[in-house]
């Protein structure tokens, strides 16, 4: 286990600022995701703690020590990538001996750990089988098998569960969280899939333009987003945003609420719309509104929901769930 500290790292390709600073403190066995969209850095930063890229400025620690020109192979972090990088003409068990064996560890000890390695990826019975033999989802598990058996302090995923189809992903996605506890190892996790980075970690950088815009457990990002960015990045579909004299009332500059605290009857007070989407996915329904000087609204009903479109409806967001936001984007607390 090991605990990763950023001090003011920042990462410049020519004229480019890619890391404008970052400051990040992950805890000795804790899961963190980084998030963002395309661009943001996330990639960037993970190579930059792995030492696969030296930084511009700031400093990196790994358990208090610094590391910041270490090169990566004496940092003790294991990298697993998207596209697996496994070698086509080696057989399962040649490919996670292989760090192993460059090492020049003894035979007995490499046989043992990749055993166990397979046992606990359930590779065992593939073990004499090469990489085009196997599925996507057991490709990345040989990957994964050959960061556990270098030990390391640290995992550091990069979107590794990309390239298998969503059925798979959400399968691996509770492999890799289960294996991290049970092998009780930190992990730094990038995706830009903000469902992926909910569900499995303890602690979610959300990046924007090489900046961290927040850093905390995914409820506190639902519940308590720091800015607009965070507020609209985080949850699907998007939180609602209304701005002009719907905001005012609240003394914000903009208000927001998510289609969850939205709810849609077809009479009372509230804001009257008529639908202009309606998306029955049995277990909810998604109404999108269209509200006079308001704009489009959406509301997420539990269940079935007897409503189509051309309706008119009336919506009411819950008072206790709107977000207010000043004329910066940062929100606004009570
Ligand atoms: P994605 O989700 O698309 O992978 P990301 O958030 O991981 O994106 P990075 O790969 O970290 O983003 O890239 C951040 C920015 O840095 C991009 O604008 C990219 O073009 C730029 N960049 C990354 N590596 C280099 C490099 N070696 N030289 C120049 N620019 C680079």
């Amino acid at each position: 286990m090991a605990r990763i500290t950023l001090e003011g790292v920042k990462k410049s390709f020519g004229s480019h600022d890619i890391i404008k600073g970052a400051d990040l403190e992950i805890d000795d066995g804790s899961f963190v995701v980084f998030v963002g969209p395309s661009g943001c850095g996330k990639t960037t930063l993970l190579r930059l703690i792995a030492g696969l890229e030296d930084v511009t400025g700031g400093r990196i620690l790994i358990d208090g020590a610094d590391v910041t020109d270490t090169p990566p192979a004496k940092r003790g972090l294991s990298m697993v990538f998207q596209s697996y990088a496994l070698y086509p003409h080696m057989s399962v068990r040649g490919n996670i001996a292989f760090g192993l064996k460059m090492a020049g560890r003894p035979k007995a000890e490499i046989d043992e750990k990749v055993s166990r390695a397979a046992e606990i990826l359930n590779l065992t019975s593939y073990l004499d089988r090469k990489p085009r033999e196997l599925s996507g989802g057991q490709r990345q598990r040989v990957a994964i098998g050959r960061a556990i058996v270098r030990e390391p302090k640290a995992f550091l995923f990069d979107e590794p569960l990309s390239n298998l189809d969503a059925a798979l992903r959400v399968q691996m996605r509770l492999e890799v969280t289960r294996l991290q506890r049970q092998l009780d190892t930190t992990a730094i996790y990038v995706t830009h899939d903000q469902v992926e980075a909910m569900t499995m970690a303890d602690r979610i950088v959300v990046l924007n333009a090489g900046r961290i815009e927040q850093y905390g457990t995914p409820l506190e990002l639902y519940e308590r987003p720091a800015n607009l960015f965070v507020a609209g990045f985080i949850g699907s579909p998007r939180m609602n945003f209304v701005a002009g004299k719907a905001a005012e009332p609240y003394g914000a500059a903009t208000i927001g609420v998510r289609p969850e605290h939205v709810a849609a009857g077809r009479e009372g007070e509230g804001w009257a719309g008529t639908v202009s989407v309606a998306e029955h996915l049995g277990s909810d329904t998604f109404l999108y509104v269209d509200v006079p000087e308001i704009g489009a609204i959406t509301s997420r009903a539990p269940g079935e929901f007897g409503i189509s479109v051309g309706d008119r409806v009336i919506l009411r967001p819950d008072p206790a769930r709107i977000h207010r936001f000043d004329a910066e984007g940062r929100a606004l607390r009570a």
